[in-house]
């Protein structure tokens, strides 16, 4: 078998942060009691006009300008016919040939992958389907809750660029991070809110393979799974002789396979025509450039200058810009720290604070630590006042209480004893109490030096500064 390539294009449903629906003025939310926040409009009842929603179309250009999109002077609104018991209207209004913002890329890992186009559309009801494994074939029966038919989204289509299921998950980060820094939307992917599709083939070079999508991917994590499952699956089916049809799958993240939904002969026939009751978009010059102006510093030009002005490995910029709280957490540490450097507060902040955090399940948002407090105790430890063994013990107390470190120091009775003729004391004793290990280090044998300066540090209670009881063992049984 010769040589087969991976393809992988990506669409990514987005749901705008709204205060109302896209075309009524229901209110946007999750979860509430079914049918609670419904109208003539959202249910498409007869005679009912919808009304477009301004900062939806504004929020769906941001995502465009930022991704580098063309945003159209003249795009409009289709009906997308279909019937699906989540579709309290048999059609869907979206947007189909002229799109709102078209072209643009992201750049992940030195690959640039394309962007197709963004569009606003409107999202569906939810189907709850009762018996039958929860699944809508074999259903005793469905329900139907409208509370989230008429939210505001926007799909934003890749174009099939990407070559693995890593890169895939690289890209669906990156624009994570891209929408969170624009403030369009909640992205609480367990809510629904950012949601993918994926397109796979696998064929040898140059030529085209057949199509599988794999629908409604809710997590980066069910994605990449999907993904890599079916990579795989079609290399098997192909090596073995056998053909990919072209086909739409189900990811079942339970089991972790993908299943046959319909084939080709099966899928939706939508009729999209223009829809009558709403007037083109036609944005103005200063509508646009009011727009680009409140486009805040993007998560690939914040990185690049956590590299250029603070020194940090592109590993450590990467962790920190993944997320915007804690970007600017850092940013507000490193310039409340005046003897730490910026990496060391980095360490701190995504290595030890993040991780306690993380024992308690809570998110950067929500610590009662300050950027001020971490920052205070960077300097505690780079200053040689407390030790690093110190510091992350005051780390616990600050995230359990939120007291400042100088506090927490002082009430635990913490220091770090650095003075030569104090600590000269206790390693003449340490000597004393271990004499053989001692004359074996004098002849030369440097392996027990370790052993010593734990005993140092046991006597004073982990108050000693390592490097000067080094220094001091070292003089002391120089040959
Ligand atoms: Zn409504």
């Amino acid at each position: 078998m010769n040589e087969l390539l991976t393809t992988i294009g990506l669409e990514i449903h987005v749901e705008l942060a709204t205060r109302t629906k896209m075309f009524c003025g229901c209110p946007v939310a999750f979860g509430g009691d079914p049918n609670t926040r419904v109208c003539h409009v959202c249910l498409g009842h007869p005679g009912a006009l919808p009304v477009p929603n301004g900062q939806a179309v504004a929020n769906a250009a941001k995502i465009g300008m930022a991704l580098g999109s063309s945003i159209a002077r003249h795009s409009i609104f289709h009906r997308k016919n279909y019937f699906y018991p989540d579709m309290p209207k048999n059609y869907q209004i979206s947007q189909y040939d002229i799109p709102l913002c078209l072209g643009g890329s992201i750049d992940v890992g030195g690959a640039r992958i394309g962007i197709t186009r963004v569009h606003l559309e409107e999202d569906t009801g939810k189907s709850l389907h009762v018996g039958g494994g929860g699944r809508i074939h074999g259903a005793d029966h469905s329900l139907e809750d409208f509370n989230r038919a008429g939210t505001p989204l926007v799909e934003i289509v890749s174009e099939p660029d990407m070559t693995s299921a890593d890169q895939a998950r690289a890209f669906a980060t990156e624009l994570r991070a891209i929408i969170e820094c624009l403030d369009v939307s909640d992205i609480r992917m367990e809510e629904g809110s950012m949601r993918f599709d994926a397109n796979i083939s696998v064929a040898p070079p140059g030529e085209r393979g057949a199509k599988v999508e794999v629908k409604n991917l809710n997590s980066l994590r069910s994605l990449h799974r999907a993904l890599a499952y079916e990579e795989v699956r079609q290399r098997e089916v192909l090596s073995a002789g056998g053909t990919i049809d072209q086909s739409t799958r189900h990811w079942d993240e339970r089991v972790g396979v993908t299943r046959p939904l319909r084939t080709k002969e099966h899928a939706f026939d939508y009729r999209y025509f223009p829809e009558p009751d709403l007037v083109a978009i036609e944005p103005g010059e200063q509508w646009l450039a009011d727009i680009e102006g409140q486009i805040p510093e993007l998560p690939a030009a914040r990185r690049s200058r956590f590299v250029a002005d603070y020194g940090l490995p592109e590993y450590d910029a990467g962790v920190l810009v993944g997320s915007r709280p804690l970007a600017g957490f850092f940013e507000e540490a490193v310039r409340a720290a005046s003897a730490a450097e910026a990496k060391t507060v980095a360490n701190w902040l995504a290595n030890d604070l993040l991780g306690r955090l993380a024992e308690r399940s809570e998110g950067i948002e929500q610590t009662a630590v300050t950027p001020v407090h971490l920052a205070a105790l960077v300097d505690l430890v780079a200053a040689g006042t407390i030790s690093g063994a110190q510091g992350k013990e005051v780390l616990s107390a600050m995230v359990a209480t939120g007291a400042d470190p100088a506090t927490i120091v002082e009430e635990k009775g913490l220091r770090q004893v650095s003075g030569r003729d104090e600590l000269a004391a206790v390693v003449t004793q340490v000597l004393e109490a271990n004499a053989e290990v001692a004359g074996r280090v004098r002849t030369g044998d440097h392996k027990p030096l370790g052993f010593l300066v734990g005993q140092v540090m046991k006597v004073t209670k982990g108050q000693a500064n390592p490097s000067v009881v080094q220094a001091l063992l070292r003089e002391m049984l120089s040959p």
